[in-house]
């Protein structure tokens, strides 16, 4: 069971899915070779993926390159299907600050044999969460700093203004693929900074106006 921290109360974070964008900041799209994408593209990882805040992310077994990324994740407070973008935001429950982990060596052999990216991304612990969520209408997304430090060395410093699609299309566009229910979590997407972890790093992130997120780095034992 996943609980995370609402103001003074705890809430369950049970998704039914985690819907990931991909490439959604250019920077980032920019340093990993890619173009940025003409729509909001996405990805899935397991809901057993989650890692509560203070957990270990795990280094798999034969994986030699593992990649973080800080991201601002939406958690869907009402389902819908086929939403406008004009009333999308009355679907958002709470913000919440996540890290994106990817096995990027699996995910770059998927890529050059043109399967999915399903294993790069949904290992166990590779969807780490922050202790604290915050509902929609208290928290502005907007102009919000993303950070995250390896080791005490700052690796991202983005902002969610530089997001190339707002959050009204990005959950407008995937409820037209897929319906969004009430738990379901969307992760928008990482800025610039991607880099490798490895055996014993400890990570700091974060996101403007809630609480910062710690983890540690292992290798499977
Ligand atoms: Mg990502």
């Amino acid at each position: 069971m996943f609980r995370v921290r609402v103001k003074n109360d705890e809430r369950e974070l049970r998704p039914t899915k985690i819907i990931c964008l991909l490439r959604s900041y250019a920077a980032h799209a920019a340093e990993l070779g890619n173009e940025p994408p003409d729509r909001p593209r996405i990805f899935l990882k397991p809901p057993s993926s989650l890692l509560p805040n203070g957990g270990t992310i795990i280094i798999p077994e034969g994986v030699r390159k593992m990649h973080h990324e800080v991201e601002l994740a939406i958690v869907m407070g009402a389902r819908g299907k086929d939403i406008p973008e004009d009333s999308a935001m009355e679907h958002v429950g709470l913000f919440l600050p996540m890290l994106d982990i990817t096995a990027r060596d699996v995910q770059e052999e998927a890529r050059s044999r043109g399967i999915p990216w399903t294993e790069a991304k949904g290992y166990d612990t590779f969807a780490p969460f922050g202790p604290e969520a915050v509902p929609y209408p208290e928290y502005d997304w907007r102009t919000r700093r993303l950070w995250l430090k390896v080791n005490g060395i700052l690796r991202q410093d983005g902002n969610t203004d530089l997001l190339l699609f707002g959050l009204e299309r990005i959950i407008s566009d995937i409820s037209r693929i897929m319906t969004l229910e009430e738990g379901d979590i969307i992760m928008t997407g990482t800025p610039a900074g991607v880099g490798p972890l490895e055996d014993g790093d400890l990570i700091e992130a974060g996101i403007d106006g809630m609480a910062p997120m710690n983890f540690h780095v292992a290798k499977k034992q």
